[in-house]
Parts: structure tokens; C-alpha cells; sequence
């Protein structure tokens, strides 16, 4: 199969049919063998009934429906565990993504080898309150990640397919999911110039204030886990060795001072608490460490490395 379309979906009713239509027009039209996979994220409106009409018209359309709402991250990531394409393209449902871009990203990753295109919505319909920590965002991240898009939320995007497999995407994450793919090892990252286009109907589900919170949070997360999430006692030993030997030497010096020089008083000096804080603080870091080691020993992950090739 050339072409696996997955499409998180959380009450989206009637944008359903005039998006699936037009993703066979063009599917059609370029001969791709594809399949559409909605994945139903808790919807309330209907959107389920819809997607079972489109199954009976159109053998290609499969569904998946979640018992309740789990999220973006979560519906992409059931939907990417389902693919069967060669090429995976992530669109978001409510039409706001042209399916025409499908040909050009799915050329992109066939032809010019990249790992994954990512949409860039260069000229913007939606409001300003959704547009200006939009770009903040994408600064944070290009800054934490050293990947140079515009644009890492876009919905649309375009995967090689056994990228989709080897990524895991929850909490909030499908915000940074160049930023998972980088860390798993697929850096040929690529951008697209997209259409987008204003939503016809229905409403945002991303207005509220906790993605200010969690969407920075989960970068932390994904950026540490990268890095240490298999050797735990690297970041938290070397910080505790650090503050530790600190707080040892402000501790050996006030002594010194105490028992040689005959220096009263030193309990009532700033020092001596910030070697106090920093012995305790150097010793509570290393204890992390340790347990980061052991749960880490019993985890799923960790032998676990993405081979590219073998012969
Ligand atoms: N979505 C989802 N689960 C949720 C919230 C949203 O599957 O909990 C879907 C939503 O139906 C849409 C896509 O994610 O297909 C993007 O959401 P939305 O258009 O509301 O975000 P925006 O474009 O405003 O950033
Ligand atoms: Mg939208």
C-alpha cells in the first residue's frame, strides 16, 4: 500500500464527508492504493455514525473509535500503530489541512529520502490568541532542539512509514513530534509550505491555557528522556557529585577556620548553611539517580535501540 492518511478526530461530525471525499479525489486521481484511518477521540457529536457510512461507500476508510478522549497524541499515535503505507500522512479533520498537499509530501518522502516533512502553515487563518504563542513556541523549540522549522505543530505531515512505528507520542507530545523523531534517530527532518485554511465548522479544541503549562513541560520531558532516559545516573550523579563536593569543601573550610584559626560564630555565617543545603541537596540528587537506575533497570525501553540496517 502506497499511503496510509490517519486523521485524529474528536467532534467533527460534519466536516467528515466533504474531507473524505476529497482525500479519494485526489488519492484517485494519483493512483495511490491508500487508506484513510480516523481515529474517533471521545466524540460526542455523531462523528462515529459518519465514519461507519464512509466505511460502507468507501472499502478504504477505516475506523478507530476510543472509549473516551484520550487526546491528539494518544489518537495518533493508536492510528500510527494501525498504518499499513508505505508513506503515513497526518492531517487534522476539520478541514483546515488541503488534502491536495498529499501528492507533493508523499513525493518528497519517496523520492527526495526525507525521514519526515512537516507542514509549515506560512500564512495563517486562525486568531491572533492562537498565532502570537505559536511563535513563541516554535522559537522555544527550534532553540531546545536545534531543528530549523517553522512550524512543528502543523497537523500535517508527511512520515516514511516505519518512522511512525518506532516513535512513541502521549501526554501532549504531538506538538514536538519532530523533536521524538530526531531523538529516535530519523534526522533528515524536511518542511513543506502548506495551504491552510480557516475552519468551516465546529470549534477549536486547543484554546484553553494549559497548553501554555504543558506544552514547554513536555518538551523538557521528551528533550530529557532523549538525552538520559537510559542512563538516569549520568545527569543526576554528575549534579550531585557537583553540589556535594561544594558543600564538603564550604564544610572542610569553616572547620578549618573553627579549629585552627579559633573563628567563633561560624553557625551564624551565610556559608555555613549553603554548604549544609548543598551537601543535602548533592546527596538527594545522587539517591535519584540511583532510583532513575533502577527503575530504568526494570523498563520495557531499555535495551531497546532502533537498528537501521543489518546484513
Ligand atoms: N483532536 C483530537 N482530540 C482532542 C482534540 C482535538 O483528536 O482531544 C483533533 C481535532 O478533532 C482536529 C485536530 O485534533 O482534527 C486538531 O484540533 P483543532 O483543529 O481543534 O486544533 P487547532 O487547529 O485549533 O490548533
Ligand atoms: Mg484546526
Amino acid at each position: 500500500m502506497h499511503l496510509s492518511i490517519v486523521i485524529p478526530l474528536k467532534n467533527e461530525a460534519e466536516s467528515l464527508p466533504e474531507l473524505e471525499a476529497w482525500i479519494r479525489r485526489v488519492c484517485e486521481q494519483h493512483r495511490f492504493a491508500y487508506e484513510i484511518i480516523l481515529v474517533d477521540d471521545g466524540s460526542t457529536d455523531g462523528s462515529w455514525k459518519v465514519i461507519e457510512q464512509l466505511k460502507t461507500a468507501n472499502p478504504a476508510v477505516r475506523g478507530i473509535k476510543f472509549r473516551r478522549n484520550y487526546g491528539k497524541s494518544a489518537a495518533l499515535h493508536t492510528g500510527f500503530q494501525a498504518t499499513e503505507g508505505d508513506v503515513v500522512i497526518t492531517m487534522d479533520a476539520d478541514l483546515q489541512d488541503s488534502p491536495d498537499e498529499i501528492p507533493e509530501l508523499y513525493r518528497m518522502i519517496r523520492e527526495d529520502g526525507y525521514d519526515l516533512v512537516s507542514g509549515w502553515k506560512k500564512k495563517r487563518h486562525d486568531p491572533l490568541s492562537k498565532t502570537i504563542p505559536t511563535k513563541l513556541f516554535n522559537a522555544a523549540t527550534r532553540w531546545m532542539s536545534g531543528i530549523y522549522l517553522h512550524d512543528f505543530n502543523c497537523g500535517l505531515k508527511a512520515y516514511r512509514g516505519d518512522v511512525v512505528k518506532a516513535i512513541e507520542v502521549y501526554g501532549e507530545m504531538h506538538r514536538y513530534i519532530p523533536v521524538i523523531a530526531k531523538w529516535a534517530g530519523f534526522t533528515k527532518i524536511g518542511e513543506k509550505v502548506v495551504e491552510h485554511r480557516a475552519r468551516k465548522f465546529g470549534t477549536t479544541k486547543f484554546g484553553g491555557f494549559e497548553r501554555f503549562i504543558n506544552g514547554p513541560l513536555d518538551l523538557m520531558s521528551i528533550s530529557f528522556v532523549g538525552k538520559f532516559g537510559k542512563r538516569p545516573m549520568h545527569f543526576f550523579g554528575t549534579l550531585g557529585i557537583l553540589s556535594f563536593l561544594i558543600g564538603f569543601a564550604i564544610l572542610v573550610y569553616l572547620s578549618i577556620a573553627k579549629t585552627i584559626f579559633k573563628e567563633y560564630g561560624i553557625a551564624d555565617r551565610p556559608l555555613f548553611y549553603f554548604g549544609i543545603l548543598a551537601l543535602i541537596i548533592g546527596t538527594q540528587l545522587f539517591l535519584t539517580g540511583f532510583v532513575g537506575e533502577m527503575i530504568n533497570r526494570n523498563s520495557a525501553t531499555r535495551n531497546h535501540y532502533l537498528i537501521e540496517k543489518e546484513i
